[in-house]
């Protein structure tokens, strides 16, 4: 790359990486994006399940989820850009959300109903009519699939909350070439094999990033996108200590098994609190099974994310594959496990940072705890408005930000990701976030 200056570099080009340069570049901004791998979304989004879905605890994530939901039907026209390796399709199937409890969802669908998101109220007829092939039997809270809970009787039925419109992205990663292209487009530089090992503040422009190769590139404006390697990013910075939240890179295994046979069931996303998993179609007659985080599993929190190993786990895949079985009763429980391992990017709550720091010009969109996918369609406006008034000299952390969302015109206040936001003890404790 040799030496050279930008207004702004994006270290990682994941999905929002890219998101994030498109906006800059759209607004006339000399963006540079470094990746230290070879291609673009080969970071956590390249293992992502892709769901795009709204159930968040809060307002704004669910403000946020619904604007990007918008992005998303629209993808064409989100890009503006016509991409010759294709586009990402996103597929509307519906939404399940289990209640683990009775009532679990009622404040989450009382923020559907104040933003506005339809949603149909399930009682376990209406699940049965609609999902044959699904047991909606309470078996929770999640056990061991060794323990003797696991296989106790049904202690009653489940209830849940639908949204229409909620549904996936099969290829996560051509949705962030997408966006890397279209950036390109806009005028921004993406470079692949850019390992940055080093982010000072030094010189004419106020940050200087640099390479394993010796290379620099200085910058205004440095934005921290490198989603499970952000702890290391923000260190090198010097930039954290006054972080409410935390970020810690988590190892996650999503396993791909075959659906019962014609079943309609798999045809919707099912997220299952009581059983501790969540499932999604997978193409024609697949199926795919993530993890909830239930308390009843060990998290398996990683020192470096580039020591995760990619194959997926015989145990992983025997407790993740095996609730499944329980919830529908006719799914063939493969031999061998098929599937991927990934990497989350979580904070103490589960929810992203999207802010300034202490240090001007450095931002951070990071700790994304495996829910913020979804949201590649609208963070890099949430980014573009926060650096552009903080650039202007506006004291987001005393006087917060507040955007109003271009497609839904719903307004949200961007300290709700601040890395200076309290932690209430009763804050998400999983993916649902
Ligand atoms: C198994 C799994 C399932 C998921 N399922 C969903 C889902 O269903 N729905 C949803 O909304 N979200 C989901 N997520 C979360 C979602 O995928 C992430 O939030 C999102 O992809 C994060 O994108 P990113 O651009 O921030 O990070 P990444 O895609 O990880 O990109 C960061 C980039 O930074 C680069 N980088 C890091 N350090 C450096 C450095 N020093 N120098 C140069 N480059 C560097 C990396 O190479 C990488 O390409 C899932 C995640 C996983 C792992």
């Amino acid at each position: 790359m040799v030496d050279r200056s930008a207004d702004t570099v994006v270290i990682g080009a994941g999905v929002l990486g890219t998101s994030i340069a498109l906006e800059l570049a759209r607004t006339g901004r000399d963006v540079v994006v470094l990746d230290k791998s070879g291609a673009v979304g080969h970071g956590s989004t390249s293992a992502s399940s892709g769901i795009v879905r709204f159930h968040y605890s809060t307002y704004a994530g669910v403000a946020l989820s619904w604007e990007a939901g918008h992005g998303w039907r629209d993808w064409a026209g989100h890009l503006g850009h016509v991409d010759p390796d294709g586009l990402a399709g996103f597929e509307r199937t519906g939404m399940l959300v289990l209640d683990r409890i009775p009532g679990a969802s009622d404040p989450i669908t009382a923020l559907f109903d104040e933003v506005g998101v339809p949603w149909e109220a399930w009682d376990a007829d209406e699940i049965v009519t609609r999902l044959p092939h699904l047991d909606p039997g309470a078996y929770g809270p999640p056990a061991p699939v060794t323990s003797d809970a696991f296989f106790a009787d049904a202690h009653g039925s489940l209830t849940g909350s639908f949204t229409p419109d909620a549904g996936y992205v099969a290829d996560p990663t051509l949705a962030a070439h997408n966006l890397g292209a279209a950036a390109v487009a806009s005028g921004a530089t993406v470079l692949l094999h850019q390992r940055v090992v080093s982010v000072e503040e030094a010189g004419a422009r106020r940050w200087r990033v640099t390479l394993e190769s010796g290379d620099t590139c200085d910058a205004d404006v440095v934005v921290n996108a490198a989603g499970p390697w952000s702890a290391q990013v923000n260190a090198l910075a010097g930039v954290g200590a006054d972080f409410t939240v935390t970020t810690r890179p988590m190892r996650q295994e999503v396993h791909e098994v075959a659906a019962p046979a014609g079943s309609d069931a798999v045809r919707i996303i099912v997220a299952d609190p009581d059983l501790g998993i969540y499932s999604r179609p997978a193409g024609p007659g697949r199926l795919l099974v993530g993890g909830m985080e239930p308390e009843c599993d060990p998290p398996e929190w990683l020192d470096d994310p580039d020591d995760v190993d990619p194959r997926p786990t015989l145990p992983v895949f025997e407790a993740q594959v095996m609730r499944a079985a329980r919830r529908y009763p006719d799914l063939p429980v493969p031999r061998r496990p098929v599937g991927l391992a990934g990497v989350y990017d979580v904070t103490t709550d589960w929810s992203p940072v999207y802010d300034a720091t202490d240090r001007p010009g450095f931002y951070v969109a990071i700790g994304t705890s495996g829910n913020q996918f979804k949201n590649a369609p609208v963070v890099g406006t949430v980014m573009r408005t926060l650096i552009d008034a903080v650039e202007s000299g506006h004291d987001h952390d005393r006087d917060p930000v507040r955007l109003t969302l271009p497609r839904t015109g719903l307004e949200v206040d961007l300290s709700a990701w601040s890395r200076l936001r309290p932690v209430a003890d009763d804050a998400p404790r999983s993916v649902l976030g």
